[in-house]
């Protein structure tokens, strides 16, 4: 039916519209692939399709070249399955307040393309959505192919989206956006037929870590990510979970004193007011105030800073671990997860934060899930400042549908 040089177009294999669940379960399959390389027995997991129904569907887009079976592995069960002669490339965007990063792969290789830019949401309008798009051309001209084969397009922002509609249910006061408006839209005029698929950019860096990084093999995961602002995702059995309005696990506003200073949200005391971007520098600019000049100006500059040895960087971060491990704790009592992951910037500062931070959450959780043979971690982040695009990536190819993700 097939001769060797057909090659498939990635974007007619996962839209096509069928009602055929059969055609649905091949689908899935091929998109778990995508993801990432799996073996048959992975591929049930990651699908809930029974062993018996993956082999047999595998076999037909083996024999169709869809897929092709890697010769490494044992056994024939054992073995990993790859993307065959198909065409796609897969986006993933990480949208920030003042930063962005792109990744673009082609769906038949694991070599990834990465950039980042320093223009972001706070730039208001659709400025950073024209400069963004054009990342996006170029990223997938470097892939070899073209922008005309982008088969999914993961797009997390920095606003709770509302998982039934997909739309923003709500967003940082300091963001012109429209509360009303369907982030999608943004970039559909730019790519007007590619499939977008929208989130909160901190749920799609937990995704990240989950697929790629220091979730991998977890079953219950928990990231905060810890910047300008401070946002979290949770992974439940492979699921992020969200809540009723795209809220849950917004760690951020997690109110550690009643009594503390207003914070953007219209409380009190949150976390963020204590462990924010700009509230550490602000702390470092305080303590130098009249003694130095070269004052720090974004995070990453104080966290080079403290790793070159200034002891106000360091204790800074170290109070921010603390007040970080203490809100963990609360979280770690909740969900009881595997693994906690601290991401963000100050993910970048790991080795500075951990143990602090470490410390902490086991002062004031319980002891059970430390004093185990398998116990709950507190690890830093293993993608980096590619979490985000990586996982919106990865969530955007598994995704069957643009709405209600
Ligand atoms: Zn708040």
């Amino acid at each position: 039916m097939t001769s060797s040089s057909t090659t498939y177009d990635a974007r007619k294999l996962l839209w096509t519209p069928s009602d055929s669940l059969r055609d649905a379960n091949r689908r899935k399959i091929i998109r778990a692939v995508m993801v990432e390389s799996a073996t048959q027995v992975n591929i049930a997991k990651l699908t809930a399709l029974s062993p018996a129904t993956v082999s047999g569907l595998v076999n037909e887009l083996v024999a169709e070249k869809i897929l092709r079976v890697d010769s490494a592995g044992d056994g024939e069960r054992g073995k990993k399955l790859r993307v065959g002669n198909v065409r796609g490339v897969a986006v993933g965007i990480e949208v920030n307040h003042n930063g962005l990063a792109v990744a673009a792969r082609r769906v038949d290789t694991s070599a990834i393309e990465f950039e980042t830019a320093d223009f972001g949401a706070d730039q208001g309008g659709n400025v950073w959505v024209r400069e963004a798009s054009q990342l996006i051309r170029e990223l997938a001209g470097q892939t070899g192919l073209d922008a005309d084969h982008i088969v999914s397009f993961g797009l997390g922002i920095p606003a709770a989206i509302d998982p039934r509609t997909g739309l923003v249910s709500q967003v940082a006061a300091s963001l012109d956006w429209d509360l009303a408006g369907d982030p999608k839209q943004r970039f559909s005029d730019q790519f007007p037929s590619v499939p977008i698929i929208v989130d909160n950019e901190a749920n799609l860096a937990a995704y990240g870590e989950y697929i790629y990084g220091a979730g991998r093999g977890k079953e219950t995961m928990f990231l905060v990510k810890a910047s300008t602002g401070i946002g979290a995702g949770l992974i439940v059995g492979g699921l992020i979970f969200r809540g009723r309005h795209g809220l849950a696990g917004e760690i951020g506003h997690l109110t550690m004193d009643p009594l503390g200073i207003v914070c953007r949200c219209g409380n009190r005391g949150c976390l963020e007011t204590l462990v924010g971007g700009a509230r550490l520098i602000e702390q470092v600019r305080q303590a130098y105030a009249g003694y130095r000049m070269d004052l720090p100006t974004s995070l990453e500059a104080m966290i080079e800073r403290a790793k070159a040895g200034d002891h106000v960087c360091r204790r800074v971060l170290q109070d921010a671990s603390r007040n970080i491990g203490v809100a963990l704790a609360k979280v770690a009592n909740v969900v009881n997860p595997d693994v906690m992951v601290l991401g963000g910037d100050l993910g970048r500062a790991s080795d500075l934060l951990i143990d602090t931070a470490m410390h902490e959450m086991k002062l004031f959780s319980l002891r059970g899930m430390y004093d185990h043979p398998v116990p709950t971690k507190l690890v830093g982040s293993e993608l980096g400042q590619f979490a985000g695009a990586r996982g919106a990536l990865a969530f955007a190819l598994k995704a069957d549908s643009t709405v209600a993700p």
